[in-house]
């Protein structure tokens, strides 16, 4: 049997970053994966660059039942400080948009900065391990412990520290571990969903929204996206199953099965400004050819044809157009209305959206309200942030807040 002081259970993000903080601590850290390398998630982050962090991290960029929960450990361990660590380590980065912050080179730049810093400070990090069980033993001669059942024999510790992550993709090594050890502890969770995840369409009696997506797979344009009272104004990308890019991710946090989603398809010019501006010049252009000069040409030609009302107005001058006309035909492009089938599911969301339900765990420590010495930190956690390096801000910060009381 071996004991050590913790066993961090997860080797991603926020598992590493407790480990390391941890154990320059003095602990005796083993940070166990059933995967066979760790920091999978790091890796394929940011298209290969890691968006690591954000300059603009605020509470409002975060989903939770209870809001108020990431305060704390975001207040105590900021984007600054992990700043801090990946200059130790000259880490050559830069702001791509909206204060997102990306490794210059290789996404692997960061996962190699959490390697050095559990090697320098003796966390040792086992791989293809597999827990099997779990257990606490309270006993009225030794201090309370952790006994776990694990594919390197049974192990023996103080402190448990869960860092398993969410369910989004499953290839990648993604369990329902950490659910599954807090239920077992009586820690409650909080209804799950595939987030920051692409919609899917269906074709309809009424519309053939699928098929439309899929003659325009491929375009991108800027756009403004709103939801449930949230709004996004960054790219949307149409794709073979319906729609996708950095706007629609972002929405998806917010939908709920059933949920309207309003599109902007020109959210920085006004369709009636520049119509009543062409019927003022007495300008004869084709409404396609005037309304491509704002937007993608594949997107205008599809998008006219796809509408009863946009067909008959292209077919028509726009001199001729009545205000209504212009009203309606200004609606279609600012304010579109459609109603997602669905997500793309835990296969490609980048996030799980609720978990383990914040009101059971500390909010200062990370530690089980009811469980002394069992820790839930990163993803797993009730808590989801915006795209945009807000989800390892969160990691960095849960995992280095819960290793001061590990
Ligand atoms: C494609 C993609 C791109 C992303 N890009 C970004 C980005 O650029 N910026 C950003 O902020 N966020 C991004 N995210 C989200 C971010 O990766 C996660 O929020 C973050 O990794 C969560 O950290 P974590 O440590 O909680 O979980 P993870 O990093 O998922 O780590 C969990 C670890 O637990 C291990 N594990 C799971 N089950 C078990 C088990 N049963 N036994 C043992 N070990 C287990 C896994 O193997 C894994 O190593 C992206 C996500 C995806 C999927």
């Amino acid at each position: 049997m071996q004991y050590v002081d913790c066993v961090v259970i997860g080797g991603g993000a926020a598992g590493l970053m407790c480990a390391a903080s941890a154990a320059k601590r003095g602990k005796s850290v083993w940070v166990l994966d059933h995967a066979n390398k760790v920091g999978k998630k790091i890796l394929m982050s940011g298209g290969g660059r890691c968006n690591f962090t954000n300059y603009y991290i605020e509470t409002e960029n975060f989903l939770s039942t209870n809001p108020h929960f990431c305060i704390s450990a975001l207040s105590r361990y900021t984007q600054y400080d992990f700043l801090e660590l990946v200059g130790k380590y000259d880490l050559a980065y830069h702001e791509k948009t909206l204060g997102q912050l990306f490794c210059d080179n290789k996404a692997k730049d960061i996962l190699n900065i959490l390697l050095a810093e559990c090697d320098a400070a003796g966390a040792v990090i086992h791989t293809q391990c597999c827990i099997n069980n779990v257990t606490k033993v309270n006993d009225q001669k030794t201090p309370a412990r952790f006994i776990l059942q694990t594919g390197l024999g049974e192990i023996t510790c103080h402190s448990v520290v869960v860092a398993t992550g969410g369910l989004s993709i499953p290839t990648m090594g993604a369990t329902g571990l950490g659910y599954d050890l807090a239920k077992q502890f009586g820690l409650r969770i909080k209804p799950r969903y595939a987030s920051l995840v692409p919609f899917t369409f269906k074709d309809t009696k009424e519309i053939a929204l699928l098929s439309i997506m899929q003659s325009l797979a491929g375009v991108s344009l800027p756009v403004s996206v709103s939801c449930q009272q949230q709004s996004f104004s960054e790219g949307l990308l149409f794709t073979h199953k319906g729609l996708s890019g950095p706007a629609i991710l972002q929405i998806s946090n917010y939908w709920h099965a059933g949920d309207v989603v309003t599109i902007d398809f020109l959210p920085n010019e006004s369709l009636e400004t520049i119509l009543q501006q062409c019927q003022q010049d007495n300008n004869k252009s084709e409404l396609k050819n005037i309304l491509s000069r704002y937007m993608p040409k594949r997107f205008v030609t599809v998008w006219l044809d796809s509408h009863p009302l946009l067909l008959s107005l292209s077919q028509k001058a726009i001199a001729q157009y009545s205000k209504e006309d212009i009203r309606q035909l200004a609606d279609c492009f600012h304010a579109w209305q459609c109603v997602p089938a669905g997500t793309e599911g835990y296969k490609t969301a980048e996030v799980t959206k609720g978990g383990v339900d914040t009101d059971d765990v500390s909010s200062k420590t990370f530690e089980a309200n009811h469980t002394p010495g069992l820790f839930f930190v990163g993803e797993v956690l009730d808590v989801t942030g915006w795209l945009g390096g807000y989800n390892f801000q969160w990691a960095w910060a849960s995992g280095y807040c819960a290793a001061q009381y590990v």
